[in-house]
């Protein structure tokens, strides 16, 4: 570190040089970003200012205009920009530290995806906010000045010419705020045309809640884009401010967009966002909505109006009427708050509501990254659910890809269909093998899948809809309605003494492990199958034990054994012959541990492994020709 009289140099960190190394050095179709992200850094600064004032307005020039201004100055053949901004400022400490070392997580994810990819850095970076040091893609050199709000503070110039150092030095500025000087690259000259600039803020920058002026001109719309009436709001607006706000480049999946004045006075501009994640890249870090008043913002992030499970949805909310100096533990208690609250959450789930019952494919798509949230909504508030039953879909035996409401089930029923019926388990692959499937594909009813896990939470609160009641399809009682069955079993069935005995066998076997064992009425294709007994209580209890992985106990169930699969019909005549055969016990358990596993129940599958070895060498010992080595 060299230390003349009063100015100080210091090295970048490491990351920030192979950043600068990437900016300086190649071309780039996307460097007019460069403006968009120092005019985001001015905004914020200004936003910091306001609402720092709110509550203090002892500060270094309080009256000034919070605004950020541009202006071009050519100085003999250089051609400068300066981007000024009336906002908190920086003291020489907060420069050095400020714009010395990489904070951000936009810029370090760029560099990951440069190291990555083999796509050209200038392909990408318009996606990655990158912040300040993209100023080096346009300049050579950079010098900003800035003074603080604070009182005491004295101005400070940084200046660097994006090599692998900056320098520090006093800098006379009378006004609060900051400058970035802009000496532009030879082949950046284009930065110094009016057209230029206001072309670039009218495409990046026009929503900015500044103003943005041109010498003397504002040159950005400002007029926040939800106070306008929303026939005037065509989709392109709509998905520009919803770009510049998250920095999502796709389209929400549905924009919200509605004014009120009763029972409060309420300007709303919601999104449903095309994916629930947020990327390392989304300018929206956390959930939560704007929430303005006066033109102020009160609070970046709020999530007291829009319950949790709705905290997919971001946007702007704005009010006359709360209070202008209202603090953020107000905001919680104030009953304006609350009325917002409710005024917002009837709408944002009507609007869902419509998108469900008008558009399939766009709502399906909503499903997939949102379904969730709708499922916890139920849990979360019971009380709502009739409200939000026709949101849910599911996968079912009647559809190939598709999913189905509650409502379009109720549509293909049979006629003397009672109940609507659903199979759980932990994963398509297993339940569309289950057992107890047999007797409604024999009858051609639909069974809904209810694979996600948090349905066995829903379970016990979805009995019925729209009077219809809604049965698993591993009710023991189950009595399925009077259609015909499509009869194919034409193999023999099992003589009334095996089967007897053969199940007493199992009873032996498994002991308490089940509740009884009995012939099954239902089974079609499957030699066995657990079905719970009628007075079972809480029976989803297990499920989500065993999805929680808190002390997991598999539950007791009555096992229906398919006295027509060839399969029971060979072990039972086992049985009667040879009932000190070894292999009749393990392919009981066996049985027995299939069917867990069909059921999602089984509390470690793996742990079948050996079993299944000595089934395969009892099988190989019956097969093997005598005794071939002599
Ligand atoms: P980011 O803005 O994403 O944090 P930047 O590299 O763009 O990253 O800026 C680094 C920091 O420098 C900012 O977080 C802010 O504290 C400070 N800063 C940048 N520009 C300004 C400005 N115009 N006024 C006040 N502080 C600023």
């Amino acid at each position: 570190m060299a230390t003349t009289e009063a100015t100080e140099s210091y090295r970048f960190q490491a990351e920030i040089k192979q950043l600068l190394d990437i900016l300086v050095h190649s071309l780039y179709q996307d460097r007019e970003i460069f403006l968009r992200e120092l005019i985001s850094n001015a905004s914020d600064a200004l936003t910091q200012m306001h609402f720092h004032m709110l509550t203090d307005r002892n500060v270094h020039d309080a009256d000034a205009d919070l605004a950020i201004r541009l202006s071009i100055i050519d100085k003999d053949d250089e051609k400068w920009l300066l981007v000024k901004d009336s906002g908190i400022g920086m003291t020489a400490e907060e420069l050095i530290q400020n714009l010395g070392t990489i904070a951000q997580s936009g810029a370090r994810a760029f560099l990951e995806r440069v190291k990555q990819t083999d796509s050209s850095p200038g392909e990408i970076i318009g996606q990655f906010g990158v912040g300040f040091y993209s100023v080096f893609m346009v300049a050579d050199l950079v010098r900003v000045v800035s003074r603080s709000h604070r009182l005491d503070a004295e101005p400070a110039a940084w200046v660097s010419q994006g090599d692998d150092s900056f320098r520090i030095e006093p800098a006379e500025k009378e006004e609060r705020g900051t400058e970035i000087h802009i000496k532009l690259k030879n082949d950046a000259g284009e930065f110094a045309s009016e057209w230029k600039l206001r072309e670039t803020v009218k495409r990046h920058s026009d929503f900015v809640a500044y103003p943005i002026y041109l010498n003397d001109e504002q040159i950005n719309q400002q007029q926040p884009i939800w106070r306008k009436s929303p026939s005037e709001v065509s989709q392109e607006d709509y998905h520009n401010f919803y770009q510049q706000m998250t920095m999502d480049f796709q389209e929400p999946i549905t924009v919200i967009h509605f004014h009120s004045d009763a029972p409060v006075h309420i300007r709303a501009l919601l999104f449903v966002p095309a994916t629930r994640d947020r990327g390392v890249l989304a300018a929206r870090k956390e959930p939560g909505l704007k929430l303005y008043s006066h033109n102020v913002l009160i609070q970046e992030y709020n999530r007291d109006l829009l319950p949790d499970w709705l905290n997919f949805v971001d946007g702007v909310v704005e009010s006359e009427d709360l209070p202008l100096n209202v603090s953020r533990e107000t905001v919680q208690s104030n009953r304006f708050m609350r009325q917002l609250g409710k005024t917002l959450r009837r709408r944002v789930v009507r609007d869902i509501k419509d998108l469900a019952s008008d558009d399939d494919a766009k709502y399906a798509a909503f499903w997939k990254q949102h379904g969730r949230a709708i499922k916890e909504g139920i849990l979360a508030d019971p009380a709502g659910l009739q409200d939000v039953l026709p949101l849910l879909r599911y996968q079912s035996t009647a559809l190939e890809n598709e999913l189905t409401s509650l409502a379009d089930y109720l549509n293909r029923m049979h006629e003397d269909q009672e109940a609507i019926y659903y199979v759980m388990g932990d994963s398509m692959h297993s339940v569309s093998h289950s057992p107890h499937l047999d007797p409604f594909r024999a009858r051609d009813i639909e069974v809904l899948y209810w694979i996600d896990p948090l349905d066995p939470f829903l379970a016990p609160l979805l009995n019925e809809y729209k009077d219809t009641p809604i049965k698993n399809v591993d009710d023991a009682g189950l009595e399925l309605p009077d259609i015909e069955e499509v009869i194919d079993d034409e193999g023999e069935k099992l003589a009334e003494p095996d089967l007897n005995r053969f199940i007493g066998r199992c009873v032996t076997t498994l002991g308490d492990r089940v509740t009884e064992v009995r012939a099954s009425r239902m089974l079609k294709t499957s030699p066995v199958r657990l079905v719970s007994p009628e007075d079972t209580p809480n029976r989803e209890m297990q499920r989500i034990y065993r999805f929680l992985d808190q002390q997991y106990e598999v539950p007791k169930r009555i096992l229906e054994i398919n006295r027509g699969h060839p399969l029971i019909v060979d072990l039972a005549r086992l049985v009667t012959a040879q009932p000190e055969a070894e292999l009749i016990n393990v392919a009981i358990e066996q049985l027995y541990e299939s069917a867990l596993v069909q059921e999602g129940l089984h509390p470690d599958p793996a742990k079948m492994v050996p079993r299944i070895e000595r089934l395969l060498k009892l099988a190989a010992a019956a097969h093997a020709p005598g005794d071939t080595l002599g």
